[in-house]
C-alpha cells in the first residue's frame, strides 16, 4: 500500500523507511521527523539569501555597465574620439548582457563579469597607474559585491545537490 509523504506529498511505500523524494524520514521518531523539517527550513533560508545576494549582484552590474556608459559619452565629449566611446560602450553593453543573464547561470555570468572587471582595471593600470586608485572605494565594492555573489550561487548550487528536492521551488 502506498501513502503520501507528508513533508513532500509524493506518493511513496509504505514499508519506507525514508522519503526516495525529499529524505523524509518516514519511519523515524517525532524528534527525528523534527530536526529535518528544521534543516529544511534553514536550507530554505539560506538558499532565499543566496538568491538575494545574486540579484544584488545583478543590479551591481547593471550600475557598472551604467557607468561606462556614462563615459563613452563623457570621453567621447573631451577627446572626440570614436575608438575610445566605443571601447566604453561595448563594456557597458557586455556588463549589461552579462547582468541580464546571470540569472539563468550564476556563477558563469557572474564570473564572466567578474573577469571582465578585474581586466578592466589591470587595463587602466597598465595606461596609468594612478587611475586604478581613482574611485577605488567603488572599485572594491564592486568587486566584493560579484565575489559574494559568486561565493553564494556557489553555496545555493552545493545545498541544491545535496538536497534535490529544494529544486522543486
Ligand atoms: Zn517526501
Amino acid at each position: 500500500m502506498d501513502i503520501n509523504c507528508p513533508n513532500c506529498k509524493e506518493e511513496v511505500s509504505q514499508v519506507e523507511i525514508d522519503c526516495e523524494n525529499c529524505g523524509f524520514p518516514l519511519s523515524g521518531t517525532d524528534k527525528e521527523k523534527s530536526i529535518f523539517i528544521g534543516r529544511q527550513i534553514s536550507n530554505k533560508a539560506k538558499i532565499g539569501d543566496a538568491k538575494e545576494s545574486q540579484a544584488k549582484a545583478k543590479k551591481i552590474l547593471y550600475v557598472i555597465g551604467a557607468l561606462q556608459l556614462a563615459n563613452a559619452f563623457l570621453v567621447y565629449g573631451q577627446t572626440k574620439s570614436f575608438d575610445d566611446a566605443i571601447f566604453y560602450f561595448v563594456l557597458a553593453v557586455l556588463f549589461g548582457v552579462f547582468a541580464y543573464l546571470s540569472p539563468k547561470k550564476p556563477i558563469l555570468f557572474l564570473s564572466l563579469a567578474l573577469a571582465l572587471l578585474l581586466g578592466y582595471y589591470a587595463f587602466l593600470y597598465f595606461i596609468d597607474p594612478e587611475l586604478i586608485f581613482r574611485g577605488i572605494l567603488w572599485k572594491i565594492v564592486f568587486v566584493s559585491f560579484l565575489v559574494y555573489g559568486i561565493w553564494n550561487a556557489n553555496e545555493e548550487r552545493e545545498l541544491k545537490k545535496k538536497h534535490s528536492f529544494l529544486n522543486k521551488d
